[in-house]
């Protein structure tokens, strides 16, 4: 079993957040979050600010809404300092 580096808890945020992950990966995902504050905090805010949309069925939401929130995420992430 490999652990995921930061690089891919920030790919795939996006599944485990909409429960796409298998067990595997998410066990994997998770586990990084226990070792990683930098991504637990990331992973937080980016839950957040999905649910600030949330309250939307994901069928209503426009084309490219989810991908366009999730470029601009990654991107302050990648800005972050440390
Ligand atoms: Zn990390």
């Amino acid at each position: 079993m490999t652990d995921l580096d930061c690089d891919e808890v920030v790919e795939q945020v996006t599944a485990y957040l909409d429960g796409a992950l298998d067990a595997d990966a998410r066990h994997r995902f998770v586990e990084h979050l226990a070792v990683c504050e930098g991504c637990d905090r990331y992973v937080e805010q980016f839950r957040r600010t999905i649910g600030a949309l949330g309250e939307l069925p994901p069928d209503e939401l426009p084309d490219g809404t989810r991908s366009a929130l999730r470029s601009a995420l990654l991107d302050a992430f990648r800005r972050r300092p440390g």
